[in-house]
C-alpha cells in the first residue's frame, strides 16, 4: 500500500459554513487529516509519498474547462471586487434552480458562483484551489502506482483534503471541488484498465461521481449510503437512478435507513462488491468515507473502530487493483484509527 498524502491540504482552511440555519465553524477542516497521518506513524502500512507533477488530463476529462476556470481563478476574482475580501471566505447565496437559465451569460461573480455551486456548506478559500489541484495529483499518482503491466503496487490511497464524492463536472458541494475518485478512475481508464468500478462507502451519496459517469458504460458506480429521503444530498442517490444511455445498468445506488448497524451495511457493501464482479472490473476505486462511525458528529450509521478491518479484508476479497481515495469522516480522533483500520484490514 502506497499512500500518496497532500502536503498542501491545510491550505484549504475555511472559516465557517452554513449549517442548520447558522454559520458555523469547518466540519471539514485539517485536523481531520492529521488524524490520520498520526495514526499511520504509528501504524504504517507502506511508503508514505508526496504527489509528483503529473500528467493533468484525466482532470480535464472529468471536469468542465469553465469550472475548471472559475475555480483556479475564484480567489483572486473574489479578492478583486474588493480588498476587504480577502478577510472573508467565498460562500454561495444564490443558485440558477428550475426556470432560470443555467447558461446566462452573467458576468456578476456572485452568479458564476451559484451556477458553478449547489450548497452553501463549502467555503472557498485563499488555498482551496492550490490544496484541491494537490489532492488530484495524488488520485493520479495513486492510479498509475497500481496500474499497467508491472504495477508497483495492489494498492495505494490518495491521503487527501479537501473531499471529492460530491463534486460534479462542473459544480462543487458538500465540502468538495474536485472529484478525486473520478479522476482516479479516469486515470486507471487511460492507463489500460478496459472496465474500472467506483465503490463509494462514505456515509452521504457521492452524487458527484455518479452523475460524472451515469452516461458511460465503462465505469460502474456503486454507492452505499444514508437514504437521500432525509439524508443529504437529498435530491441525488435514489435506487432508480441506475445511468442512461450507454451507462444504462452502470450505476448502483444501495441506500440504507439512518441508524443502520454495522450487519445492514456489510450486506449492502456485499451485494455492491457482488455487482462489480459481475460488470467485470479491471480496477476499483473506493471512496473511503468514514463518517459512517457511530461517533461522527454529522452521520447516522452505527458502524463501530473494529468493524473497520472487516471492511478492508471485504474490499481486499474483490482481488482488484485498489485506489483508495480520502471523503469525509468529521472531527473527532477516531478518523485517524477508522481509516488506519480499512488500510490494515486490506493488506491482511
Ligand atoms: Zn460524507
Amino acid at each position: 500500500m502506497i499512500i500518496f498524502h497532500n502536503p498542501q491540504h491545510h491550505l484549504h482552511d475555511g472559516r465557517q459554513e452554513m449549517f442548520r440555519g447558522r454559520l458555523v465553524p469547518c466540519h471539514e477542516n485539517p485536523s481531520r487529516l492529521d488524524y490520520v497521518l498520526n495514526e499511520l506513524q504509528r501504524r504504517p502500512v507502506g511508503p508514505l509519498r508526496q504527489p509528483g507533477e503529473p500528467d493533468l488530463a484525466p482532470l480535464h476529462r472529468v471536469h468542465s474547462a469553465p469550472y475548471l476556470d472559475f475555480l483556479a481563478r475564484a480567489w483572486d476574482d473574489w479578492v478583486a471586487l474588493n480588498p476587504a475580501n480577502a478577510e472573508l471566505d467565498i460562500l454561495p447565496s444564490i443558485w440558477p434552480v428550475r426556470g432560470f437559465r443555467h447558461e446566462a451569460p452573467s458576468t456578476n461573480f456572485t452568479a458564476r458562483l451559484g451556477r458553478f455551486s449547489f450548497d452553501s456548506g463549502s467555503p472557498i478559500t485563499a488555498g482551496t484551489w492550490t490544496a484541491a489541484l494537490a489532492g488530484a495529483r495524488c488520485a493520479i499518482d495513486a492510479a498509475l502506482a497500481v496500474s499497467g503491466p508491472a504495477p508497483e503496487s495492489r494498492a495505494a490511497m490518495a491521503l487527501t483534503r479537501p473531499p471529492g464524492h460530491h463534486a460534479g463536472p462542473d459544480f462543487f458541494g458538500g465540502y468538495c471541488f474536485i472529484n478525486n475518485a473520478a479522476v482516479a478512475a479516469q486515470t486507471l481508464r487511460d492507463a489500460g484498465a478496459r472496465r474500472v468500478a467506483v465503490l463509494d462507502i462514505d456515509y452521504h451519496h457521492g452524487n458527484g461521481t455518479q452523475t460524472i459517469f451515469y452516461e458511460r458504460g465503462d465505469v460502474l458506480t456503486v454507492s452505499v449510503h444514508g437514504d437521500p429521503r432525509t439524508e443529504y444530498p437529498f435530491y441525488l442517490g435514489y435506487a432508480d437512478e441506475t445511468g442512461e444511455g450507454e451507462g444504462r445498468g452502470c450505476n448502483l445506488n444501495l441506500p440504507l435507513p439512518t441508524g443502520s448497524d454495522f450487519a445492514t451495511w456489510r450486506a449492502a457493501l456485499q451485494q455492491g462488491l457482488d455487482a462489480i464482479a459481475r460488470f467485470g472490473a479491471e480496477a476499483l476505486v473506493v471512496s473511503l468515507g468514514v463518517d459512517t462511525f457511530e461517533g461522527d458528529p454529522i452521520s447516522q450509521f452505527k458502524l463501530a473502530s473494529a468493524d473497520y478491518l472487516q471492511v478492508g479484508a471485504t474490499l481486499a476479497g474483490a482481488g482488484l487493483p485498489t485506489v483508495f481515495v480520502m471523503e469525509g469522516g468529521y472531527a473527532v480522533a477516531e478518523v485517524g484509527i477508522n481509516v488506519v483500520n480499512v488500510l490494515q484490514g486490506f493488506a491482511g
